[in-house]
């Protein structure tokens, strides 16, 4: 236990901070650090090198286990999930870093947060599993409103100012908010991922196995090929959206959560859920069928801007 959830900042968001502090730019700071500035052609927030740990640590006072908790293969980790370093990971949204500029939509952001609070990344905001931000019950954004580039906070320090850091608009707006529909099955999420994170993480893979299954399973899915937690953050809310509503709610409170009412009275505390799939393999199959038909997909979301955009 490290006493840290994904609600934590980021290593990268942290490093952005300590140079605003010190006045120093961000490369000139780690290549003060001896990290170079390398480092932030890469992706930080996903994996470190143990040299980077150290020379963090001792850079911030902060011990090499908390440097290390500030990136999301440490956490996912902690929640049971095989990691790699490179490629593909389940769950990670990519940023598809090339030298500085970003090409993917996979920072998301709570423009609320960003407003209000610190200007702090967190670790949840790399999660495909996320689309909703709890404490604001605003939708998660992935990009610029005004000129549609990917949200690259460690650029021309659009983190610390809350602006796109190509065209400088805020990125404040718009904000849209989520219905207590949404708000609930985004906590009913989150808590799947707390599970995991104390030891038990058969719900959360079968979620995933949900989701996975429901993609493959949509036949124009399979032209588009890219994995859903590559797809752009509005694109996923509403596989996210149908996918929990038929796997996690109970069958008893579908037709409430259809008028909009939400789960709340229907989760009876201490007694544990399965998954709401049949058991049976057709039965199961004529289920995700039936979830694959109702997620509108985009069919090919544009989850990638070129590379000299
Ligand atoms: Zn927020
Ligand atoms: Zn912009």
């Amino acid at each position: 236990m490290h006493g840290m959830s994904f609600d934590h900042q980021t290593i990268g968001s942290l490093l952005v901070n300590l140079a605003w502090e010190r006045g120093d730019s961000p490369a000139t700071m780690t290549q003060r650090m001896g990290l170079g500035w390398s480092i932030w052609t890469r992706d930080m927030d996903r994996s470190l090198g143990d040299r980077a740990v150290q020379l963090i640590s001792v850079a911030t006072g902060l011990p090499c286990d908390q440097v290390r908790a500030m990136t999301l293969t440490r956490r996912l980790q902690d929640a049971g999930i095989p990691t790699q370093r490179n490629g593909f990971q389940r769950w990670l949204t990519p940023i598809g870093i090339y030298h500085r500029q970003r090409l993917r939509y996979g920072q998301l952001f709570c423009p609320v947060c960003l407003q209000t609070g610190p200007a702090q990344l967190r670790l949840a905001w790399r999660l495909a599993s996320n689309w909703v931000c709890s404490t604001h019950t605003v939708l998660l954004r992935d990009g610029c409103a005004q000129c549609g580039t990917p949200f690259a906070p460690m650029r021309h320090d659009a983190l610390m100012l809350a602006r796109c850091d190509r065209c400088l608009a805020p990125l404040r707006t718009p904000v849209e908010p989520a219905s207590q529909t949404e708000c609930h099955l985004q906590i009913r999420v989150q808590s799947l991922w707390r599970q995991a994170m104390a030891g038990d993480g058969q719900q959360l893979a079968s979620f995933h196995e949900a989701l996975t299954a429901v993609v493959r399973r949509d036949p124009q899915f399979r032209l588009s090929g890219e994995p859903w937690n590559f797809w752009r953050v509005a694109e996923r809310r509403e596989l996210l959206v149908n996918v929990a509503q038929a796997t996690l709610a109970g069958p008893a409170s579908h037709s409430s959560l259809m008028r909009g009412v939400g789960l709340k009275k229907t989760s009876k505390p201490g007694r544990r859920r399965c998954t709401g799939l049949p058991a049976d393999p057709s039965a199961r199959a004529a289920k995700l069928m039936q979830l694959a038909a109702r997620v509108r997909f985009a069919r090919r979301p544009k989850a990638r801007i070129a590379r000299n955009a």
